[in-house]
């Protein structure tokens, strides 16, 4: 069933009100199962609101729309839909009681074109408005229905919970149900490239990428009658993505972040952890910290962010500062080493880097970044290259240094359950 959002009013068209109204509503449709395949802003205009409301009708099975339902003369959407509809005004005995109700309690004096709003189209659904004046209304016509809401967010949204939820939810059974598989360590253009046939021959379920900073997220999502038969749809697709991406796949729960997973696996393992970063500032630590019990693993984090703290506090050598400056492969070893050596940790990680944006050479330039990591005293070092301005090369680095920490301790994992 397609629905089609309407959203009513100049101010939205000038940019002086955010169209908050149409980002809710687009939410809960998709949550009801419904497909919208347009939005449309149309100004207090009569003809270009009955062109509006005109197409909507033609082409999408549900219209919601929201504002110019007030008593002013440039309230006009009841007026339009009722027209296009081909339907009357009457009065709603209900509704002009609730209005009378609402300026007694207030002590305010009635105007005549208040009792506008207590006209509705004949044979309509009439939605009180406990937080107004405007009553909202469903008015029915064949198979189409136009759905008519206040613009005021604290009137809408109520409205929205209380009255048309469960109408649309009768009128379309048909639920929508996501799962989110979540990868790290492998670019977006990979993972299309990786699944392309999957992505060319989706209907139901359909299969969405986003990237987001060092990871990549795949909505796998189904329409059907029930909760059960969407999950069912579900299954078999995550269950290919899982064979054809399983090394990089670190969670298909939609509340596990990739620190999550971290944490999770370190515990299990009975791992403990420290950290000891530049560039990234701390960021490392703040995010394996974010995750509830992580104190049973957490040893110790350090900024050295000076070459006298890397050498006073980890004992990285000053020769090697001299050879190969601070972001070097070297000096991010010596500094894993260094934390290993005072914290006694089983996985150490450690990140130097240029975050810039001054401070680049040829050789060096912006964006290098070192990140290496020891399990029980094996260590990995990788070099990286990131773009961006400051803030994103720093969150591409604590991303990237998680991402090597779950790699280092998988591999950690396999080979001692291979010696077993
Ligand atoms: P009123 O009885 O207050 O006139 P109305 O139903 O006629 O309500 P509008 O006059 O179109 O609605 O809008 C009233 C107010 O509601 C706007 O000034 C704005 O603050 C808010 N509003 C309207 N439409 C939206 C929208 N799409 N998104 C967010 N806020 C909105
Ligand atoms: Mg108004």
């Amino acid at each position: 069933m397609v629905v089609e959002l309407i959203s009513v009013g100049t101010e939205l068209l000038l940019g002086n009100i955010v169209n908050t109204n149409a980002a809710y509503l687009a939410e809960q449709c998709a949550n009801c199962g419904l497909s919208c395949f347009y939005q449309t802003v149309v100004g207090d205009n009569e003809e270009r609101l009955q062109e509006t409301v005109k197409a909507g009708l033609k082409r999408s099975d549900i219209l919601i729309l929201t504002g110019g339902l007030g008593p002013t003369d440039d309230d006009l959407t009841k007026e339009v839909v009722t027209k296009a509809m081909k339907k009357k005004l009457v009065e709603d005995e209900k509704a002009r009681e609730m209005i009378q109700t609402y300026f007694d309690n207030r002590g305010m004096e009635i105007t005549e074109n208040n009792w506008k709003q207590a006209m509705v189209p004949e044979g309509a659904i009439v939605m009180y408005n406990n937080n107004g004046t405007a009553p909202g209304l469903i008015v029915e016509s064949g198979e189409k229905c136009a759905i008519l809401l206040p613009g005021p967010p604290n009137e809408m949204k109520p409205m929205f919970e209380e009255y048309v939820k469960d109408y649309l939810k009768k009128k379309n059974p048909e639920v929508i149900v996501s799962t989110t598989v979540k990868l790290c360590g492998i670019g977006e253009s990979k993972v299309a490239d990786m699944i392309q046939d999957m992505l060319d021959n989706q209907s139901n379920p359909t299969i969405a990428p986003y990237a987001k900073t060092g990871e990549v997220h795949l909505r796998v999502t189904a329409k059907a009658a029930d909760e059960k038969s969407a999950n069912k749809l579900i299954k078999p697709v995550v269950k290919q993505l899982k064979t054809r991406l399983a090394e990089y796949i670190y969670t298909t729960d939609e509340n596990t972040t990739l620190e999550n997973a971290i944490v999770d696996l370190l515990v299990a393992n009975k791992l403990t952890v420290s950290t000891v970063e530049s560039c990234t500032g701390g960021m490392i630590a703040a995010r394996l910290i974010n995750v509830p019990g992580v104190s049973d693993v957490f040893k110790m984090g350090h900024i050295t962010y000076s070459n006298k703290a890397k050498k006073k506090i980890l004992g990285v050598k000053k020769r090697t500062l001299e050879k190969h400056t601070a972001v070097s492969a070297e000096v991010a070893q010596e500094m894993v080493k260094g934390v290993e050596m005072v914290s006694k940790a089983d996985v150490c990680v450690s990140v130097t880097g240029l975050a810039g944006p001054d401070g680049g050479t040829a050789k060096k330039p912006v964006g290098l970044v070192y990140i290496a990591c020891s399990v029980k005293g094996n260590v990995t070092v990788q070099e990286y290259h990131f773009n961006g301005n400051r803030a994103k090369i720093r969150e591409n680095a604590t991303a990237s240094a998680l991402t090597l920490m779950r790699k280092c301790i998988l591999e950690y994992m396999t080979e001692t359950a291979f010696m077993k």
